[in-house]
């Protein structure tokens, strides 16, 4: 069913307001990689607005690998995270880490990330075909390409059709880099799918002063979006600081995204 052969028009996700996730448009979704605190949520709408964004990503729910580092605010922090992001008129993305949390996000998400972690969990996805809210579903650690494909299909089959891909980077040999983003996936995945592909290039190489040429790099090779972490003081963030944009580093990114993307 997210087949091309299947779908020929490309799927388009309206959020209403004159708002969408479209092939042919550009779509830029940014946010610390943890919600923290109001101050930080606030400074980071404003930082935003300022560039014409309307989805801001942050995690409340975070997978962590050790057990110890911050986890995140959980189900209070999501509730004032949407109340200040609707305020402005933001879309809230927020990643989803198990069934039981769907019900009790759901009025306060606009968007259901599927992290990288969690893409084969097989009953989230289930699930998640029967929401009604989109989703950005994350390409797994070591993930191919087709079992993005059908991951994807487990929710589209289910019934929940408003849904997005994201390649994120996945785990190679290579040591240099957190993870390798992988641009071959980007026209593979428009070839075969009529879903939109969002890259996420901070966690697709995991080092900030290289985010801004890969998020580049993905528009030319045909994204439909982007979502990256920023952060007012990216060195004091509580998760992937190492990644994360300073404002003033966002904001040049976003102007040479604007004008790659009329070079396309
Ligand atoms: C995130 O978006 O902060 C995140 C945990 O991403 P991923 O699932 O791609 O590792
Ligand atoms: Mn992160």
């Amino acid at each position: 069913l997210v087949s091309r052969k299947w779908k020929v028009n490309p799927t388009v996700i309206d959020f209403g307001d004159g708002l969408r996730v479209k092939e042919g448009e550009f779509t830029i979704m940014a946010g610390p990689c943890s919600i923290e605190n109001e101050e930080q949520v606030e400074k980071t709408i404003n930082h935003l607005v300022e560039q014409g964004v309307r989805f801001m990503r942050g995690g409340v729910f975070k997978p962590r690998s050790s057990p110890y580092s911050f986890r995140g605010l959980g189900l209070e922090g999501l509730k004032m995270f949407y109340d200040m992001c609707r305020a402005k008129g933001i879309k809230v993305v927020t990643e989803v880490m198990q069934v039981s949390q769907i019900a009790p996000m759901e009025p306060y998400t606009d968007v259901f990330q599927v992290g990288a972690r969690n893409t084969q969990n097989f009953n989230l996805l289930d699930e998640l075909g029967k929401v009604d809210k989109p989703v950005l579903l994350k390409r797994g650690i070591s993930g191919t390409i087709d079992e993005l494909l059908y991951s994807a299909e487990y929710i589209f089959s289910g019934g929940n059709e408003k849904l997005m891909l994201c390649e994120r980077g996945i785990r190679t040999y290579e040591t240099a880099s957190r993870n390798t983003l992988d641009l071959n996936a980007i026209p593979i995945l428009k070839e075969k799918t009529h879903l939109p592909v969002i890259v996420d290039p901070s966690h697709g190489i995991g080092i900030r002063e290289y985010v801004e040429p890969m998020a580049l790099a993905a528009i030319m090779a045909g994204a439909d979006g982007i979502i990256y972490e920023t952060h007012e003081k990216p060195e004091e963030a509580a998760s992937d600081g190492a990644q994360t944009l300073s404002f003033p580093e966002s904001e040049r990114m976003i102007k040479k995204m604007q004008k790659t993307f009329t070079l396309r």
